[in-house]
C-alpha cells in the first residue's frame, strides 16, 4: 500500500491512486475514492430507474416509458420495413472522423476518444457512419434491392451538459441503403414523424432545404465565401475560422450582427442544379399528398458534411434552446467519404430520445409507470417462507407477475410490502389452512378475503384480474 502522510493509512492524494490505476496496482478498500464524486454519475449522464426520484442523476422518465416509447419505434418500424441494426458502442476514430466531417464540432470538439496500443477508438458520438461500415463491412447490398434499416442506442458527445443536451444520450433512426428515389426520402420523413405523431406529440415544425449536389454546394460555398469574405473583420473568431473550413456553417450563426449581415447573403437553393432541384420537388410533393405539413428554410444546413440534396430538422417550440427533436438527409457522398470504391445513396434520420421525452411531458401525456405486480404472496407460520418461494415460482410459470417479501418480515410488514407495490391481489399462505388445502386471496381494492382451494386458485386469480 502506498504511504500517505495522513497516519500511513490512506494514498494522500487522488494522483496518487489515479497512477495506482495506470500502473494496475490493486485498489484497496481502504483507499478513498478518486473524488468525492465516486458515488455519483458522471455529468451529463443519468440512470432510468423503474421510478424516477427527481435526484439530477435519474432521468424524468422510468424505464417502462423508455420501453413503451422503444416499442412505438420498433412498431412502426416493422410497419415501414426498417430492419433492426445493432452496431457496437466503439468505433475507430478514422471512421467517425471521415463520417462525420473532419471540421465539425463533433469531430473537433466532442468525441469521446482514447487510445489503446496502437489503435485510436471513439464512443460513437452518431450511428450513421457506422451503420454504413457495417453495410460495407458486410456486403449488405449482396442481400439485394434496398436495406433500410433501424436501431435505438446510446450516444456519446463531450458537450456542456444541459437540459435537453447530455453526454450520454439515445437516438433512434432509421437508414435507406441503396436508394436514390425521391420516396425514400419522403418515407424516412413521414416515419419520423409517424413516431411523434403516434405518441401525440403534434406540436412540432418540420423545416426541410434542398443542399443541391456536391458539385451545387462547391459552387455556393465559393459564393457565399466571396460574399462574406470583405466582412471577415466583422465576423466571430469561430465564423472567421469557419470562412476558411467550411463557409455554410455560418449561416448557423446565432449572433444577431452576424445574421444581420447574413440577410443579403446568396442563398443555397439558387445555386441547386435541375436534378437535385426535382428530386427536392417530388419529396415536397410526396409529403404534400401525405398531409406532412413543412416549411422550407435555404438556412437549414446540417452540421455534418457529407449530406446533399434533402436535408430537414423536426423542432419542437416546447423544448426551449434545445429545440430539435431529430433531423436527417440524404447522404449520397458518405460511402465514398469513409472509403467505398462505389457511391452509395442513401437518406436517413437520428432522433434523441431524451428530447422526445421532454416533448412528451410538455403534452401532459401520462407515461406509463412500473409494472405492478398481479399478486403478492404472503408467508404466515413456520416454513411458509419457502412454501411462498415455490408457489410463486409455479404462479410465475402460469404466467402471472408474483412476488413475495425477501426480508421475513412480519405479517403486518409484509402486508405493507403489498401495498407498497400496489398488487391488486395478496395471497395469504397461512400454515394451517395450506396444509388442509386451502390459500386466502384478499382483493386488496375491496378488502374481501376468500379461502380458495389449491386446486381452482389459477382460475380464481385470473377471474379476479380480469374482473
Ligand atoms: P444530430 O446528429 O446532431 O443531428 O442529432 C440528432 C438528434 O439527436 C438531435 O436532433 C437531438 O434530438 C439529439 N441529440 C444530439 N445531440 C444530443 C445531446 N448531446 N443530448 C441529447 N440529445 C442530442
Amino acid at each position: 500500500m502506498v504511504q500517505g502522510d495522513n497516519g500511513g493509512r490512506y494514498p494522500r492524494s487522488p494522483q496518487i491512486l489515479q497512477r495506482r490505476l495506470r500502473e494496475r496496482q490493486p485498489i484497496l478498500r481502504a483507499d478513498p475514492p478518486i473524488n468525492v464524486s465516486t458515488l455519483q454519475h458522471i455529468p451529463g449522464t443519468f440512470d432510468v430507474l423503474p421510478d424516477p426520484t427527481g435526484s439530477p442523476g435519474a432521468f424524468q422518465a422510468p424505464a417502462a416509458a423508455w420501453r413503451h416509447v422503444e416499442g412505438v419505434v420498433r412498431e412502426l418500424a416493422a410497419r415501414y420495413g426498417f430492419e433492426e441494426i445493432r452496431t457496437p458502442v466503439l468505433e475507430p476514430t478514422d471512421l467517425i472522423a471521415r463520417g462525420a466531417g473532419a471540421t465539425s464540432d463533433i469531430v473537433t470538439k466532442e468525441m469521446f476518444a482514447f487510445e489503446k496500443g496502437d489503435t485510436a477508438y471513439v464512443l460513437r458520438p452518431e450511428v450513421t457512419a457506422p451503420v454504413m461500415r457495417a453495410y460495407l463491412e458486410h456486403r449488405l447490398d449482396q442481400r439485394g434491392g434496398t436495406q433500410k434499416l433501424f436501431y435505438i442506442g446510446p450516444c456519446f458527445r463531450a458537450e456542456r451538459p444541459q437540459k435537453g443536451r447530455y453526454r450520454q444520450f439515445h437516438q433512434f433512426g432509421t437508414e435507406t441503403l441503396g436508394a436514390s428515389d425521391p420516396r425514400a426520402d419522403a418515407e424516412c420523413i413521414a416515419f419520423m414523424v409517424a413516431v411523434y405523431r403516434t405518441l401525440g406529440i403534434t406540436n412540432t415544425r418540420l423545416r426541410l432545404n434542398n443542399l443541391g449536389d456536391a458539385e451545387d454546394r462547391r459552387a455556393y460555398r465559393n459564393a457565399l465565401r466571396a460574399f462574406l469574405a470583405p466582412h471577415a473583420a466583422e465576423l466571430s473568431e469561430t465564423s472567421r475560422q469557419r470562412l476558411e473550413t467550411n463557409p455554410l456553417r455560418i449561416l448557423d450563426t446565432k449572433l444577431d450582427h452576424e445574421r444581420r449581415l447574413l440577410e443579403g447573403a446568396p442563398l443555397l437553393p439558387d445555386y441547386v442544379g435541375a436534378e437535385a432541384r426535382a428530386h427536392f420537388d417530388e419529396v415536397k410533393r410526396l409529403l404534400s399528398a401525405l398531409d406532412v405539413a413543412f416549411e422550407e428554410d435555404p438556412a437549414l444546413v446540417r452540421g455534418l458534411d457529407y449530406y446533399n440534396r434533402t436535408a430537414f430538422e423536426l423542432e419542437s417550440p416546447d423544448l426551449g434552446a434545445q429545440s430539435a427533436l431529430g433531423g436527417g438527409g440524404r447522404y449520397d457522398g458518405l460511402a465514398q467519404a469513409i472509403g467505398a470504391a462505389q457511391p452509395v445513396p442513401a437518406v436517413g434520420f437520428a432522433a434523441g430520445l431524451e428530447r422526445l421525452f421532454l416533448a412528451l411531458d410538455a403534452t401532459g401525456a401520462t407515461l406509463p409507470a412500473a409494472p405492478r405486480p398481479d399478486v403478492f404472496l404472503v408467508a404466515l407460520g413456520d416454513g411458509m417462507a419457502a412454501r411462498v418461494f415455490l408457489l410463486a415460482e409455479r404462479l410465475r410459470a402460469e404466467g402471472l407477475h408474483a412476488t413475495y417479501d425477501l426480508r421475513g418480515a412480519s405479517m403486518k410488514a409484509q402486508m405493507r410490502e403489498a401495498n407498497r407495490q400496489g398488487a391488486p391481489l395478496v395471497l395469504i399462505v397461512a400454515k394451517d389452512e395450506d396444509e388442509a388445502g386451502v390459500v386466502g386471496v384478499k382483493d386488496m381494492a375491496s378488502g374481501v378475503q376468500e379461502n380458495v382451494a389449491h386446486a381452482s386458485l389459477l382460475d380464481a386469480l385470473h377471474a379476479r384480474l380480469s374482473s
